[in-house]
């Protein structure tokens, strides 16, 4: 066998989509079915959309269209509008459908978690061995930890659904400022008449998830009822190295996630193209993907860095860039964000307290 991938998830079907249409591969996953339990938003954009067709009937799993964002700041006072393409997928279907393709190029075995002994895979009923290993076993990879990969950090994320008025059916809400993550954000992004709810943060998400519908100006208003399916997974801090000779890593269990969202569907789509195009060259894997995305990660950790800064100094920020307009900025590449330099520049050169501020908080 040429390849096997330990994970049934996203990532590790598209790694066996891409990688079974050429090689010899077998798909373990422990579980019955992919996508359970589920641990997504299920926000994609538009380019990730579209990827995802080219390998499954992606619009079975669509629950909404989205055009658009609505950032509040600390105090929900001050609301910035960003426009944008995106869709909301039911990952429950989505990841089904994927692994469905998954197995018509692939020989996929279910309800079968894979152990290791260095390069053999021991599962409940076969011991097989591979020329190579993928690890595509999510957050608290097995395969990661066998080979000796460094590890990384984690965010929490909790999420319920929730009767929820929005401000607008089609756009998503993010909510920045300490009340609400200690670390990171807030969010609610609509499917009609309800939203997913949820709060990313280093500790207690559950208590800012509380906070934000009970009290956020905006928000409390607007949840009727309790919550039905409270979900929570981890969400990694960062990206570690991911590839040796013969064993590779991709998905959550690389940190292969935007570092400014926690999404990270897109960033596997894009690392099972350079996994299939480099394979069976697992360092040319690594070499190739951090070609396309090292700038995206070095702009998304700019970006993240923000949302811990002090409720004032985002307020600030926030009437900084009021009226600012996101057209030419998408979702999935902060770099894009270069495209503006000039107009954010000018912005906080009026306030040059705040510029100084960010500069130090960001770069010293
Ligand atoms: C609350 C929350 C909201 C999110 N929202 C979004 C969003 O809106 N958009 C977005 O793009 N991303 C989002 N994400 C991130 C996204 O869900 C993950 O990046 C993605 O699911 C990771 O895919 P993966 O295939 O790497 O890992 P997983 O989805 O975790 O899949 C790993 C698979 O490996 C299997 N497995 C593990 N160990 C073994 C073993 N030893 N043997 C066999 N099988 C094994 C598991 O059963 C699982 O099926 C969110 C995450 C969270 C927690």
């Amino acid at each position: 066998m040429d390849a096997a991938v330990v994970g049934g998830g996203p990532a590790g079907s598209l790694a066996a989509i891409l990688l079974g249409k050429s090689y010899d591969v077998a798909l373990f996953e422990e579980h019955q079915s992919a996508g359970f339990p589920v641990q997504c938003a299920g926000l994609v954009s538009d380019k990730c959309y579209k990827k995802l067709k080219e390998h499954c009937k992606a619009e079975k799993a669509i629950e909404n269209h989205i055009k658009g964002a609505f950032f509040f700041s600390p105090s929900g006072k001050i609301v910035l509008e960003g426009r944008g393409e995106a869709v909301v997928v039911e990952r429950k279907i989505l990841d089904r459908l994927l692994f469905e393709r998954a197995a018509e190029r692939a020989k996929v075995f279910v309800k079968e978690k894979a152990r290791l002994n260095g390069f053999r895979i021991i599962t409940p009923s076969r011991e097989v061995s591979a020329e190579k290993i993928i690890g595509a076993d999510g957050v608290n990879s097995t395969v990661r930890e066998h080979f000796g990969f460094p590890t990384m950090g984690f965010f929490t994320a909790v999420q319920v659904e929730a009767k929820f008025e929005p401000l607008d059916e089609n756009c998503v809400e993010l909510y920045f400022g300490g009340n609400w993550s200690d670390s990171f954000f807030a969010y609610a992004i609509p499917l009609g008449d309800t939203a997913r709810i949820g709060v990313v943060s280093r500790s207690s998400p559950l208590r800012y998830l509380e906070n934000l519908m009970k009290r956020h100006p905006s928000v409390s208003g607007r949840v009727e009822g309790s919550a039905v399916e409270l979900n929570a997974g981890a969400i990694p801090d960062r990206l570690v190295k991911f590839s040796k000779r013969d064993v590779a890593l991709i998905g959550d269990a690389a940190g292969m996630v935007k570092p400014y969202t926690g999404g990270g569907l897109y960033y596997h789509l894009i690392a099972a193209e350079k996994l299939a195009e480099s394979f069976p060259d697992l360092k040319g894997y690594e070499k190739s993907y951090l070609k396309e995305m090292g700038r995206e990660y070095r702009f998304g950790y700019a970006v993240r860095k923000l949302y811990s800064l002090p409720d004032e100094k985002l307020e600030q920020l926030f009437s900084a860039m009021a009226d600012f307009d996101f057209r030419g900025v998408h979702m999935d590449s902060p770099s894009t964000l270069i495209r503006k330099a000039a107009d954010i520049s000018f912005r906080l050169l009026r306030k040059p307290s705040l510029a100084f501020y960010l500069v130090k908080s960001l770069f010293l």
